[in-house]
């Protein structure tokens, strides 16, 4: 009898193993924050002394902070196209923001670009959106239709943050039968249905993505979350309560502006109770950054770093970032070599064991490996910032220390851009040959890119038939 009972006992041990073996998704969690137009010393992790941002210091602490992180582009929009689709936005037409109102304009990201949200989706992983998209507000280009389960949010390029001020100010239009009402101040929307929000948009925001962890933690199944902040882009709207801690600041856009980031900090730290309250942390890889540098004149502090949103100095481009992973990234690090945003697509690919059927298209390269190593991910690798504007072209292209920038159709310039972050110092009069070789290189991808399928505003489509652009000769000419 003892000895039957002892193979039965064995043989359920062996069957709870095999289930809790198969039931359970040992894949990692992935989570992007992505906060709006957050400057590169607007966080406490990188040396603020007046914003306060605890919670994103205490998870960039006990995890890696990247010096160098980058976007590929210095404003909202391309950026975010590029980590969507893990390929310059230029490449596909997408170089301009899709304009404000654009519903019924059948803009959008071509749908021939295969966002990571699907890859995530088809892989077996649960996906919620939260927050701007920006990426295509007619249905074909719809969060929902682009591989993610949930989507709460907006899908213009900003919203007013105070429901009881901007509410009513749309109630009236709507009554009126206006038909140009601002994406800014029309109702969130949760899957494609209007949702009466009635918190601080910051707050509702961070609410839905604690209960997206709650409702995904159920699953057996890993999840993919990307809670899209807009702050603390403009409007400058801010709680009473949290424009209080920061009284000592005398600049009302200052104040107002850490207020907003306070915010943003305050539904990080309920993100990671939740993810605590469920047993996710351990196994979530959290990539924290912003989509561009800080707006200069609008409340952001880029310091050290040279000019702001929209340049191709490393102030618009150059970003707050870290990487958090108990379970595999090592707590109090820093990366200084490049990573940039092109690489979550590959990256995370690579977590949910899924192999991209676009993968020799995609720009970036799985980081991880390099994040162990502590090796290049982009050696010998050019990485470029092009941003088209008024008839001109702004450049910037990093290959291993070195950068060369031009804008405003000024001479090119050369920075040994890993001691001087600043680009204080050009050294093109020393290393003229440096600079012609890759101010020609950057020339041959840039001549690579497509025509812009849209433009932000009706005068930036005229000046580009008007000056023939993108003009890349005249961008590209030493002389
Ligand atoms: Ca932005």
């Amino acid at each position: 009898m003892r000895k039957i009972n002892l193979r039965k006992l064995g043989v359920l041990l062996m069957l709870i193993a095999l289930s809790t073996a198969y039931s359970k998704d040992k894949r990692p969690n992935i989570v992007i924050i992505l906060c709006d137009d957050l400057g590169y010393n607007d966080v406490g992790f990188n040396g603020s002394k007046d914003i306060k941002t605890p919670n994103l210091d205490k998870l960039a602490d006990n995890g890696m902070i990247m010096t160098a992180g980058y976007v590929a582009h210095p404003f909202c929009g391309p950026s975010r196209t590029s980590i969507m689709t893990g390929k310059y936005a230029h490449t596909m037409g997408a170089q301009f923001n899709i304009p404000s109102e654009s519903e019924g304009t059948g803009y959008g990201i071509p749908l021939n670009n295969k966002f990571i949200s699907k890859e995530l989706q088809e892989a077996g992983y649960y996906t919620g959106a939260f927050g701007k998209w920006h990426l295509g507000a007619d249905t074909p280009f719809h969060p929902n239709k682009r591989g993610f389960d949930e989507f709460y949010g907006f899908l213009g390029g900003g919203h007013d943050y105070i429901p009881e001020q901007y509410k009513p100010k749309y109630e009236f239009l709507k009554q009126r039968g206006s038909k140009n009402i601002r994406d800014y101040i029309k109702p969130l929307e949760h899957n494609g249905t209007e949702v009466d929000e009635k918190e601080y948009i910051t707050d509702g925001l961070s609410r839905e993505a604690v209960n997206f962890v709650y409702k995904a933690s159920e699953k057996k199944q890993p999840f993919f979350m990307y809670l899209a902040y807009n702050a603390p882009h403009v409007p400058l709207q801010a709680k009473k309560e949290d424009m209080a801690v920061f009284k000592s600041i005398k600049d009302e856009k200052r104040r107002t502006y850490a207020a907003m980031v306070y915010a943003v900090d305050r539904g990080v730290g309920k993100l990671v109770e939740a993810l605590k309250a469920n047993q996710q942390l351990e196994n979530t890889l959290l990539v924290f950054f912003s989509d561009n540098g800080g707006k200069l004149g609008k409340g952001a502090n880029n310091f050290p770093l040279t000019e702001g949103k929209g340049s191709a100095y490393e102030g618009g481009h150059r970003v707050p970032m870290f990487f958090h992973w108990p379970n595999r990234i090592k707590a109090g690090q820093k990366f200084h070599n490049p990573v940039s945003a092109l690489d979550l697509y590959p990256t995370f690919a690579s977590l949910a064991k899924t192999k991209p059927s676009n993968a020799k298209n995609l720009a970036g390269t799985n980081i991880l490996p390099h994040l162990q190593k502590g090796t290049n991910p982009h050696k010998d690798e050019m990485l470029y910032i092009v941003r088209h504007r008024t008839g001109l072209s702004d450049v910037g292209a990093r290959l291993n220390e070195w950068k060369v920038v031009r804008t405003a159709n000024k001479p090119w310039k050369l920075f040994y851009i890993k001691d001087d972050i600043s680009e204080s110092k050009d050294r093109s009069s020393e290393f003229p040959n440096k600079l012609k070789a890759m101010v020609k290189q950057a020339e041959a991808w840039s001549k690579t890119n497509a025509e812009p399928l849209w433009f932000h505003a009706k005068e930036e489509g005229q000046l580009w038939k008007e000056y023939h652009m993108p003009r890349f000769n005249e961008t590209f000419s030493l002389n």
